[in-house]
């Protein structure tokens, strides 16, 4: 230790002494990293996670090394910001570790393997690394600090899939990026400060319809059908939140991107039974919109949709869903296969076109909507799930 006064010394050993404790916190992060089983999930973050880390250590002793020489001020700042950055990888390490953990208990039920795959699906088609898994959560939320999409626990059914892609939304449309020279500008970033500057709970309401958006746009119309038949409360339908348009916005959302897709005529049956069950919950509900799916949307959300549906299709044009094709002719299948109690389909066919999982699903709901009997729900569920396990080539 250098010299100086008794005074320098000890503000010396504070700033030295937490210094130390961060870097074996870091150290026990890392370590704790390994204990992620099984293999497949560890790989999906373990160098990334790895790297943050070892650069965020590097800081740390770098930090140390400056105590004797700069200014304390400085070096107490320097710290602080190291530290908070830290707790939010802390934070996705924990997530990550206590949701592997889950998962290997069985508590998911195994959705959360259905919706890596349906997100490794999406994220295939775009430039942005996703690099995590999901975990359960009391519900589905993304936190900012961390890459983390959470299923909600308990796991009610295949039918909420969907709205593991509408968590996704919030993480990619932060990370798209486009060259500015030779610094990169996040555009979507750029708008949700100028919607903040406007109204602070506009940067949370920007964020949801973005990811409606993106939703509708990268599953076609199984996403919106989640809502409106699964999702959205409709005694709640009129009620914004802090964080959330009122549902109603959002279907209107949900319905004009489907609206505005290049499948809009092949949509037009679903879309009407989307449209017609939200309307009819929100009628009894008392709390109906009286737009009947048709109307304009107001701003600012006009606006919003308009710039969300700009990125994605600047950033985003080969994720966008085209299968309904094979889904139709998948539904033909499953129909035929639930009426014949049937053990094998080959629809190895339908798999080829790297949208596999949202095929099955949208099927899935075509086959729901027809509503063969009370109980369909769950064999069709069943069957759409076996299908996914088995890489498309049979029905069980
Ligand atoms: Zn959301």
């Amino acid at each position: 230790m250098s010299g100086g006064t008794p005074a320098k010394r000890t503000t010396e050993g504070l700033l030295r002494s937490r210094i130390d404790a961060l870097i074996a916190q870091i150290d026990a992060a890392q370590s704790s990293l390994a204990s992620i089983e099984p293999e497949e999930l560890r790989e999906r973050i373990e160098i990334r996670l790895r790297i943050e880390l070892g650069r965020r250590r590097k800081e740390a002793r770098e930090l140390s090394a400056a105590v004797s020489d700069g200014p304390p001020g400085q070096v107490w700042t320097d710290l602080f910001v190291l530290q908070t950055d830290l707790t939010g990888l802390f934070e996705e390490i924990l997530a990550l570790v206590e949701g592997a953990a889950l998962r290997a208990a069985g508590a998911d039920e195994g959705y959360c393997g259905l919706a890596d795959a349906l997100i490794d699906e999406i994220v295939k088609k775009t430039d942005v690394p996703w690099g995590a898994f999901t975990v359960l959560g009391s519900r589905e939320f993304y936190a900012r600090s961390t890459r983390v999409i959470r299923v909600r626990y308990p796991g009610r059914s295949f039918w909420e899939l969907p709205v593991a892609v509408h968590e996704l939304g919030h993480f990619l449309g932060p990370e798209l990026k486009r060259a500015d020279g030779a610094r990169s500008v996040h555009p979507f970033e750029g708008l949700l400060e100028s919607a903040r500057a406007d109204e602070p709970h506009y940067w949370s309401w920007l964020h949801e319809i973005f990811s409606d958006v993106f939703a509708t746009h990268v599953l076609g119309p199984c996403y919106g059908l989640t809502c409106a038949f699964d999702r959205f409360d409709p005694v709640e339908a009129r009620d914004d939140s802090a964080t959330h348009p009122a549902p109603n916005t959002r279907m209107a959302v949900i319905t004009a991107a489907l609206d505005g897709s290049g499948a809009v005529e092949d949509y037009a049956w679903v879309r009407d039974a989307m449209v017609t069950a939200w309307q009819s919950s929100t009628g009894e509900a008392g709390t109906a919109d009286g737009r009947d799916g048709r109307g304009v949307l107001p701003e600012p959300f006009s606006s919003w949709f308009a710039a969300s549906s700009d990125l994605i299709a600047e950033f985003l044009p080969t994720a966008g869903y085209d299968g309904w094709l094979h889904a139709m002719l998948l539904a033909h299948r499953l129909t035929a296969a639930d009426a014949s109690h049937n053990t094998s389909l080959d629809v190895s066919g339908d798999s080829s076109d790297g949208q596999r999982i949202r095929n099955v699903v949208n099927a899935a709901w075509l086959v729901r909507l027809r509503g063969v009997d009370d109980s369909a729900d769950r064999r069709i569920a069943r069957q759409a799930r076996r299908l996914i396990a088995s890489g498309g080539s049979e029905v069980a």
